[in-house]
């Protein structure tokens, strides 16, 4: 059984209903049980178990909860997506702390603590798919300088991991979206004032295939990594952009 974590919408809820039509039951993971309802239930629909779980991913605490139940409810965990994500976008001048630390706490400690929690079923289990969902933005991106250090540091994290994981016959890889189209992108045009379809249409002019990303474009790579027949690939980074990044 599959974990996915941000689970509630956008591109965590694509990522469960496709690994349930892989296959897969799928744990939906959000800071609001309630929330993630509606995944479980279009995990259901797809002939899978589910169980909608209301974490948050930075609190150690809550994650062993939650994977303890996980684990009692549907079985051993040996499939992870940390997916969870937050932005607290600012110039570096203005940059609070906490916006700083609230961003790590999502991104790095949870798929941290995520990733060390599930691991002991893997490896119980002599199997394991993880995969973490990076951005482009690691790759530098203006007023996202907490966003890009996280999302850069979960390729390390990704790279380590599949070092350290690889003999248990875990494989752990990091999918890297461009601009997808979801309540986060909209959330960003809010936040500085620009209507959402210019916004697209700008993203979409430096993009090259002229599109942009829908939530099932980054669930199929994700898909791919946790496929039981992709067991030679590990510690890889692939940008799903519309063009070639990285
Ligand atoms: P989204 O629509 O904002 O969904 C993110 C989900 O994560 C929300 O349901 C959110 O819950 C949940 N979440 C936030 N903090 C959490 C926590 N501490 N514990 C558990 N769940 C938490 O975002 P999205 O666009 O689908 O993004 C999904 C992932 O892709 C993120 O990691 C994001 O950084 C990455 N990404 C997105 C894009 C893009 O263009 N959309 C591009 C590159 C990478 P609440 O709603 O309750 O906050």
């Amino acid at each position: 059984m599959a974990v996915v974590t941000g689970a509630a919408r956008g591109i965590g809820a694509a990522i469960a209903r496709r690994l349930a039509e892989d296959g897969y039951d799928v744990a939906a993971l959000d800071l609001d049980e309630g929330a993630c309802e509606e995944t479980a239930a279009a995990v259901t629909g797809c002939g899978r178990r589910s169980v909608a779980v209301g974490a948050d991913v930075g609190d150690e605490v809550a994650v062993t909860r939650a994977v303890e139940r996980i684990a009692a409810e549907l079985g051993p965990p040996v499939a992870l997506v940390n997916n969870a994500g937050i932005q607290r976008d600012r110039i570096l001048s203005r940059m609070t702390v906490t916006e700083w630390e609230s961003v790590m706490a999502v991104h790095l400690r949870g798929a941290f603590l995520m990733c060390r929690e599930t691991q002991r079923h893997m490896r119980e289990a002599m199997w394991g798919r993880i995969v973490n969902i990076s951005s482009t933005a690691a790759l530098g991106n203006v007023g996202q300088v907490n966003y890009s250090a996280a999302k850069a540091g979960l390729q390390g994290l990704t790279r380590t991991l599949a070092m350290e994981l690889g003999r248990h016959n875990i494989t752990v890889n990091a999918v890297a979206p461009g601009f997808t189209i979801t309540d986060m992108t909209r959330g960003t045009a809010a936040r500085v004032g620009i209507d959402f379809d210019e916004m697209v249409a700008s993203q979409v002019s430096q993009i090259a295939v002229g599109r942009a990303g829908e939530p099932q474009d980054i669930a199929q790579a994700v898909s791919f990594f946790l496929d039981p027949r992709s067991g030679f690939v590990s510690g890889q980074v692939l940008y799903v952009a519309g063009g070639p990044r990285g």
